[in-house]
This record gives C-alpha cells, structure tokens and sequence, in this order.
C-alpha cells in the first residue's frame, strides 16, 4: 500500500458515461469517446480526485474481442481522456472462452476491480464515487461503499434492469462536477 496522502476517486463505467453506448465495442473503430470526456476527467482532476475506469467486458469472454484488442482501445482511452488507470473485467459464466467462462469476483455489481484500484492507488473510498449508466454499476458502487451517480448517457433511465436508488442522478458526466467537493 502507498504510504502518504489518500485522495479519494470517481471510478467511471465506459459504455455510457466516457463512451458512447452500444451493446459490445469489439475494436477501436467502434470506440466512440463522448466530446466532453477528457474536459470532464479534467475537472475531476482538479477537484483532487483520481478517475479510475471500471468496466465489465465480457466480450472476450463471448469469443467477440480479445483481450489485447481491449488493451489497444484501453491505451486510446488513457490518452484522449487522461483517466489514471482502467480496469475491465474480461469474464462471463457463460462465455465458450474456456478460461474466461468462469464465475469471477471482479465482473460488476462484484468489487474485485475495486479492491485492484485500492491496491495500485492510495484511494479514499468513504470519500469516492461510482458513476455509470447501468443498475449493476449503482448496485456494484454500493456493495463497494461508494457514493452512487447514475448517468442518463447510456441506455437511459427507461432501461435499468433493476430497481435501484442511486445518490445522485445526472444527464451525463458534465454535471458531476456540481456533485464533488472540493
Ligand atoms: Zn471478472
């Protein structure tokens, strides 16, 4: 664990809140990065918070991308936005990719990909938050103690696969920075 001062995070969904939504972004060509992304990790930025990517990409376990396909667009997402890290859980259960078809402790609403930011970044997670576009992201920013931001950027409120209540709601990542202190 780093020794010094913990900042607190905003962990972001891709699919919705960074980029735009569609059901599975299987190469770099289909990663549509939303205008105001890079401007708006800026800002979290300057609020002294970190913005950490988490992102369930069970495409690869689908046999639909592979895993270094993802790192090629993960690399272009460091770089036009600036987040510090993502993180992406490539599992399914259900996926025919033998070694990835397995029930795991990091695909969301589980917090695996919590825990591997906490162990890589000094994070203040009483004072952090999860922001995505999906009931499992409200739900998996709860099982890990975050603050909860659901944005409208994605599939839309209409479409929550469940019933979940949500600290904050927001039309897309513009209007986060009304919500952090700091
Ligand atoms: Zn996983």
């Amino acid at each position: 664990m780093t020794v010094g001062v913990r900042k607190p995070a905003v962990f972001l969904d891709r699919d919705g809140v960074l980029t735009e939504e569609r059901s599975y972004v299987t190469c770099l060509e289909e990663l549509k990065i939303f205008p105001f992304a890079q401007m708006c990790v800026e800002q979290i930025h300057k609020k002294g918070y970190y913005a950490i990517v988490v992102t369930n990409q069970s495409g690869i376990a689908r046999g639909l991308f592979t895993e270094s396909q993802l790192e090629e667009m993960n690399r272009f997402l460091i770089e036009t936005t600036g987040v510090d890290a993502v993180y992406y859980c490539p599992h399914h259960p259900q996926g025919k990719i033998e070694r990835y078809g397995i029930e795991c402790q990091c695909r969301k609403p589980k917090t695996g990909m919590f825990e591997k930011a906490c162990r890589d970044f000094a994070i203040d997670m009483g004072m952090s938050f999860m922001v995505g576009d999906r009931a499992g992201d409200v739900i998996a920013g709860e099982n890990a103690g975050l603050q909860t931001v659901l944005a409208e950027s994605g599939y839309g409120l209409a479409r929550l696969e469940a019933e979940v209540a949500p600290d904050h709601i927001i039309q897309d990542l513009r209007e986060l920075t009304e919500i952090l202190v700091g």
